[in-house]
């Protein structure tokens, strides 16, 4: 059984407003075992709804939508479903009361315009909504028709608003999907989380891994030099998603080894901030290339630890300039650990060309060790951000 989501808009196709229900609803799909093939985003006119509904209920078994289901002129969802399924729409009168009491309730008069949210395409049934006055709707297409590549369809349309849509979903979409229309397979996700190489470097590091048919499925995404893998694996049971998840992950962390450095939402500074507090150090920091977002990360990783936990940075310095050879970074570096009472120091350069490019210098101190590298300045925009978590990756690197 496989599914898709549309969502309906003028305010989705025109980037004016993000869709996030096909992203919620996805995630609750896979949590039911409904892989989901396509997420459709259409306008609010009724021919862009009707190809979008057509197109999906031809190649999925199970459509769920989102938007076009108020009162006004430009919600079309209903007359789209009415024309999909070839039937009329019928006033339905428990609906009409349904939504009169929810003004009369207000003392409130119901404006005319909502008596079209009491309207159902012929043999639809109505979903309740106890949070607004537009009830969902749920059309069957028969697979004699050949809706459903032939296994037949059903439809579900569910409010925009989201928090109407997502209750909607868990009191009554999910169970009815539960009931034995979904596949009893699972599906689980694990992120590892990379830093050091470029997306393409890595991928050549896991022959094999990241390519389509792979199962578990093995994919990559990056941001701001972050490197995420992300595992889904699909299987009878937790138990065996588990099991797959595990051994893919054993591979890739045996394949990329130090470049790997945490899971799920950890960020290159909560890795150098464990690093740091398992070598029973602490860490201040001066930089000028970075204009402070050394400090900023280091300040933001420690926020996130728990109180109570080992405080590992002492704080840092940003200063407009800094002197840019080596040796008076370095002393740099020792000064402020110093300052601070911490056992390493950090320090990050000024920009300065190298060739036709830049570079920041990077030094870290510990005891008598130095370590230095010249990190250079890649383009985008993000070039001061990439900078700066070399620099903190620098201290988790001297410290394994
Ligand atoms: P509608 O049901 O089309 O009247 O949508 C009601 C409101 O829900 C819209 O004004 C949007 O603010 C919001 N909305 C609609 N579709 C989405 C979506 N896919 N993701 C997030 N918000 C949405
Ligand atoms: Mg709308």
């Amino acid at each position: 059984m496989l599914a898709e989501i549309i969502a309906i808009g003028d305010e989705l196709t025109s980037g004016q407003r993000l869709d996030t229900n096909s992203q919620w609803l996805s995630r609750e799909l896979g949590l039911l075992g409904i892989p989901v093939r396509y997420h459709t985003t259409t306008c609010d006119t009724l021919e862009a709804g009707v190809d979008a509904f057509r197109i999906a209920a031809r190649r999925v078994q199970v459509v769920v939508a989102t938007g076009g289901l108020g009162p006004t002129a430009d919600d079309l969802t209903r007359d789209v479903l009415a024309e999909l399924s070839g039937k009329q729409l019928i006033l339905s009168e428990q609906a009409l009361e349904v939504i009169a009491s929810r003004f009369s309730v207000r003392h409130a008069v119901m404006p005319e315009s909502n008596r079209r949210q009491a309207l159902f395409p012929e043999g639809s049934c109505p979903i309740q909504n106890p949070d607004g006055t537009a009830p969902g709707i749920v059309v069957s297409l028969p697979a004699s028709e050949g809706w459903g590549d032939g296994h037949g369809c059903v439809v579900y349309v569910l409010p925009g608003v989201p928090a109407e849509m997502r209750r909607m979903w868990d009191e009554t979409v999910s169970d009815e999907l539960k009931k034995g229309k979904a596949s009893k397979k699972v599906l689980r996700h694990r992120r590892l989380k990379c830093f050091g190489a470029g997306e393409s470097a890595i991928e050549e590091m896991l022959p094999g891994l990241i390519e389509r048919g792979h199962d578990p499925t093995v994919g990559i995404t990056a941001h701001e030099a972050t490197i995420t893998l992300r595992i889904s694996a699909w299987a009878d049971n937790l138990e065996a998603c588990k099991k797959k998840i595990i051994a893919t992950e054993h591979m890739i962390r045996e394949k990329l080894g130090q470049l790997v450095y945490g899971e799920e939402d950890d960020e290159v500074e909560d890795a150098a901030a464990s690093a740091i507090i398992a070598a029973s150090a602490s860490l201040a920091s001066i930089e000028t290339g970075t204009a402070g977002r050394v400090a900023a990360l280091f300040a933001q990783a420690a926020d996130r630890r728990q109180t109570g936990s080992q405080p590992f940075f002492c704080g840092g310095l940003v200063l407009p300039d800094l002197p840019g050879d080596k040796p008076q970074l370095i002393e740099a570096a020792k000064d402020v650990a110093r300052s601070h009472n911490a056992s390493i120091g950090l320090a990050v350069g000024p920009v300065r060309p190298i060739g036709t490019r830049q570079a920041v210098d990077v030094i870290v101190v510990k005891d008598d060790s130095v370590m230095a590298i010249e990190h250079i300045l890649g383009g985008g925009g993000i070039a001061m951000s990439r900078a700066a978590k070399s620099a903190i990756d620098q201290v988790r690197q001297m410290l394994l």
